[in-house]
């Protein structure tokens, strides 16, 4: 079952009118949600399959909405990008990820945290700048950020999106291609891109026990990673079976249900907590 409740509705179809508003009265109240701090990250681990240790988290943003509770992403991430409000929030994102991140390493708990970027974003200069500046102010290292980004955006607009990777990537931050395998897949971009790790869409991952084109795929993935000196992380590891598999593989990183859900900081300190003292 997916862990999603239904969002804030886009609007689509329905009377003119009455769609214009409703996108209208929804966009404002994400404005007024940006301004009022109502957006939270929730984090899933990403544990070394080899070591059996979790080396990182994968921050997942929410919208806490005053009347509609937990918003998950998909029920407004499109307006975001659609109403260029994506770069603010990304800035939100990565300021409470970081604050996150240093906190758990002053108690103790070394996790890289992994931030998704949007197509947006890599339209923007000034992003490295910014994020320089930001990994500074919290006292986090670069190479314990991690930025993510689909293939799809990878090929879109290749000159400037290398060049505002490469400006991130010599600061020392870990690039990773997600949902690896569903854009319009191209190798081009793993020739000439500057990526450390591929991240193989869950589609591929979640029945590679059983399904013998799965396994297929997930196999040469990582030959593919490893021989392009990349690791390879599988998303949508949701059983034991599943991931003996991709340990026999030698896939790299898991990330999945099975592993565990996307949990709130606190819940997920606990955890982190019982894995360390097991
Ligand atoms: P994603 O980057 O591919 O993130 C993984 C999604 O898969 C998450 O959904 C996660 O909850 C879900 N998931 C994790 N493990 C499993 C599993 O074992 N099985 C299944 N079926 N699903 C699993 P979520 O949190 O709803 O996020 C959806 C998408 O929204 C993300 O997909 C990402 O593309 C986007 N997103 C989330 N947070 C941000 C953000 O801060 N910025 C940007 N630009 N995009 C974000
Ligand atoms: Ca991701
Ligand atoms: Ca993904
Ligand atoms: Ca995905």
């Amino acid at each position: 079952a997916k862990d999603h409740q239904s969002g804030v509705a886009l609007a689509t179809g329905g009377p003119d009118d009455d769609s214009g508003r409703q996108r209208l009265t929804t966009l404002e109240e994400l404005r007024a949600g940006l301004d009022r701090g109502e957006l939270t990250l929730h984090y899933q681990p990403q544990m070394l399959i080899a070591e059996g240790v979790v080396a990182g988290v994968e921050a997942l943003v929410r919208w806490n909405h005053p009347s509609r509770g937990l918003v998950y992403p998909d029920g407004f991430l499109p307006l975001a990008e659609h109403a260029g409000l994506m770069g603010r929030l990304t800035t939100q994102v990565l300021e409470m990820a970081l604050a996150q991140c240093r906190a758990w390493n002053d108690d103790g708990l070394a996790l890289t945290v992994a931030v998704n970027l949007s197509a947006s974003n890599l339209q923007d200069c000034d992003l490295p700048g910014y994020v320089a500046d930001a990994l500074l102010r919290h006292g986090v290292p670069a190479h314990s950020l991690h930025l993510e980004v689909t293939e799809e955006i990878l090929i879109r607009d290749a000159a400037r999106t290398t060049e505002i990777l490469a400006e991130l990537r010599r600061m020392g931050i870990r690039l990773a291609v997600d949902d690896y395998g569903t854009g319009y897949s191209s190798l081009a971009y793993l020739q000439a891109l500057p990526v450390d790790d591929l991240k193989l869409d869950r589609a591929f991952v979640t029945h590679c026990d059983t399904d013998p084109r799965s396994a297929a795929i997930v196999k040469s993935t990582v030959e593919l990673a490893h021989n392009l000196g990349m690791r390879m992380i599988a998303e949508g590891v949701e059983s034991e079976a599943g991931l003996d598999r991709l340990r026999q593989w030698d896939c790299d990183l898991a990330q999945g249900y099975h592993v565990s859900r996307p949990q709130a900081p606190q819940q997920l300190t606990t955890w982190l907590r019982q894995q360390a003292s097991d």
